[in-house]
């Protein structure tokens, strides 16, 4: 594949290839400035940083030198259905437009395929607990059989009948743990080996930043045989990063995955080892020493420091068990091992789990391990043991600096007030002009692969299509009292915009009282706008009969905050109640921030605050989704003027127009009315008010 002679500049003009190509495409200057960016740094190797502000067009600003750039690409994207729609999408009408030929592949983590060996055992045991699984594992299986007579990718996203949610799905795809790899029966037709292969072999790439991550650190899904060949790697959706490094560089067992062991040797050893019943009664006994363990734990759900759960009353006792029972197990598969792969899949499992037990004990021994922190977190049926690593930017910039590769960063929120500091050092991409490590190659490395950052405001006129709206009045954000007021400040643009709105909490429980509160609210004052909460079906779900609807009230948390486009009319309020500042008891963020101050940093300023106002920037960045988008963005938090931060908070956002009286945010929405919104407007009125 070589790059066509046509410049960037023609290709995004308001005649090129793109506009011939796509209905209703828009030339910015801004979309050119950031492809010819990213032609540059795919073009010297180096290490790119972009902030493109909504509607700049990054996702083309990206895909057009990435697919011009003749070598190979991984492209990595937030979610899923980011990853489906550029594939199924946007690349191919890039390839379209540029009339270049170029070989894609998509690649997701093993859980989205098929498994072919353990849906045939699930079938074989029927242990299915209701009528519904076992209709939903006939569907898997017709579709995996069509799927492989038709050439299909084996992927669950094309079987919608099947929720995502279903138990059918647990038994009917593989883990890494428990996939028998060329010792399968199924390997020539396995989807998850083949969808890999392709990968391999194609010149770009999609895959999403948990496949990215996981396979650097667990070395399975594939990308560790990708990353070697690739010559540019493009993160969209860069801001969610840290969090997704964070997960994957550390280590983590769970009391689920002993509890699964315990299961799949129980059952090897019946299929495979009926004459030797120890291996049986000994994977029982680690069951039942799991469950206890878990039971020392009275909490259902929240995230606690290493120290305090060793602390619980019977924990110690109850670790050591489940250790013993694991290393009793361990030596009943071994003796056992070479009677099928199976009983060898689960000896390996029990090693693994085996380390990571004594990894997490050994870590909160004095002197344990440096640089990392020891927590656990309850679920319902399980506690998980954790370590992470305090920081990720030494791990991250080995990887980046470590092979002559493009490295390409972008998301429409990665700074703060301009200013990229807090990404880089959380990232490892420091612009390093001196020595940075031991290793004199590692150096000249960093210095050649130079860290440019660059940032394009949104193209959207926000001083006259949206308004920040900050109450006067309203109480502190921590005390009871504070979701009430909020409700009833929103209320009145709630009326004024007749529906149309998001309430996005920063807490489930802010979340519920709001929609209770609501809900009365509405009944007092006859409002019949369709009130919707988080959790009534699925994000997919509900965003589509918020659009059907037009006039609907969504109170929400954490789900709504990013990934939502709601473009149009159906939303013009977005109201957050306060500054999203991640819990401080939270044991990952605790043991950072000690970190930060203890070495004279200020944690808050440099950690804390960047880290809100990112996210405050993405969820108000839900409001404006195009050029004929207009709306008020409500923060019910007194902080932003109050507080010295609080400025550098808000002047991160949009430039939007900015008022504290409620009667011009009310205003704003008869303002529409001024134009040729009037009509509309006026009709969603109409239909969101109750006569009398
Ligand atoms: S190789 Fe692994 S994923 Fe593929 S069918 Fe066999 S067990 Fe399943």
């Amino acid at each position: 594949m070589s790059k066509p002679a046509s410049e960037l500049s023609t290709i995004f003009g308001p005649t090129g290839a793109l506009a011939k190509r796509i209905e209703g495409f828009r030339h910015r200057a801004s979309q050119i400035e950031m492809a010819e960016k990213i032609e540059a740094a795919i073009d010297r190797a180096g290490v790119l940083i972009a902030e493109a502000g909504t509607g700049t067009g990054k996702t083309f600003a990206y895909l057009v030198p990435a697919l011009r750039s003749g070598g190979k690409v991984i492209i990595s994207t937030g979610t899923k259905t980011l990853q489906d729609q550029l594939f199924h999408r946007d690349i191919p009408t890039v390839i379209a437009a540029l009339g270049i030929p170029v070989s894609t592949a998509l690649l997701k983590g093993r859980a989205n395929y098929v498994c072919l060996h353990h849906l045939e055992e699930a079938v074989a045991d029927g242990r299915f607990m209701n009528r519904e699984d076992v209709k939903h594992i006939a569907t898997i299986r017709r579709f995996a059989e069509r799927s492989l007579s038709g050439g299909g990718t084996g992927d669950k996203a094309e079987l919608p009948d099947v929720p995502e949610r279903s138990n059918a799905w647990n038994a009917a795809v593989s883990t890494r743990e428990n996939c028998l790899g060329s010792q399968c029966e199924r390997y020539a037709d396995c989807f998850v080996m083949k969808a890999r292969k392709a990968a391999m072999e194609a010149e770009v790439v999609v895959v999403n930043h948990h496949l990215f991550f996981a396979d650097l650190v667990l070395k399975d899904d594939g990308a560790q045989d990708l990353l070697p060949a690739c010559n540019t790697v493009v993160f969209d959706e860069a801001h969610q990063l840290p969090d997704t490094a964070t997960m994957f560089f550390g280590e983590a067992v769970s009391t689920s995955q002993m509890i699964e062991l315990a299961r799949d040797a129980r059952l090897a050893g019946v299929a495979h080892a009926g004459d030797f019943k120890d291996l049986q009664e000994s994977a029982m006994a680690l069951d039942l020493a799991t469950r206890d363990l878990r039971l020392t734990v009275t909490e259902d759900f929240g995230r606690m420091p290493g120290a305090s759960v060793a602390e619980r009353e019977g924990f110690a006792e109850a670790y050591t068990k489940a250790q013993e029972q694991m290393g009793e197990l361990r030596e009943m598969l071994e003796s056992q091992s070479a009677r099928a792969p199976e009983i060898a899949n689960c000896l390996e499992r029990a090693d693994e789990l085996s380390q990571k037990l004594a990894q997490w004990q050994g870590a909160g021994e004095e002197g344990g391990i440096e640089g990392v922190i020891r927590w656990a977190e309850a679920y319902s049926q399980s506690l998980a043991f954790h370590l992470t690593p305090l920081s990720v930017a030494n791990i991250f910039r080995e990887q980046v600096f470590g092979k002559k590769r493009a490295w390409i960063f972008t998301s429409a929120t990665l700074a703060v007030k301009g200013e990229f500091g807090h990404y880089q050092t959380e990232m490892g991409l420091m612009n390093a002009g001196a020595k940075v490590d031991d290793d004199d190659a590692f150096n000249e490395r960093v210095n050649e692969g130079k860290v440019e950052t660059a940032s394009w405001a949104s193209p959207f006129d926000y001083p006259n299509q949206a308004l920040l709206y900050l109450p006067k009045g309203l109480p502190a954000p921590n005390t009871p009292e504070h979701t009430e007021a909020i409700v009833r400040a929103a209320l009145p643009l709630i009326e004024a915009a007749a529906g149309r709105a998001f309430l996005l909490f920063t807490s489930l429980k802010a979340m519920d009282r709001a929609h209770g509160l609501l809900k009365d609210l509405f009944e007092q004052r006859d409002l019949t706008f369709p009130l919707m909460v988080q959790g009534e079906g699925t994000r997919t779900e509900l965003l589509e009969r918020f659009r059907k609807l037009g006039n609907a009230v969504l109170v929400a948390s954490h789900s709504f905050w990013e990934g939502v486009d709601v473009k149009g009319d159906a939303l013009s309020v977005v109201v957050i109640d306060k500054l999203p500042f991640a819990a401080p008891d939270d044991p990952v963020l605790a043991a950072r921030i000690d970190a930060i101050n203890q070495s004279g940093g200020n944690a808050f300023m440099h950690y804390q605050v960047p880290h809100a106002a990112i996210k405050l920037k993405q969820g108000a960045g839900r409001l404006i989704r195009d050029e004929h988008d207009r709306g008020v963005l409500m923060i019910g938090d007194n902080r932003l003027v109050d507080k010295p931060y609080g400025k550098r908070i808000w002047q991160s956002l949009p430039p939007m127009r900015r008022t504290r009286i409620e009667a011009e945010a009310v205003a704003f929405f008869a303002e529409a009315t001024v134009d040729d919104t009037q009509e509309q407007t006026a009709g969603l009125l109409a239909v969101g008010v109750k006569a009398g």
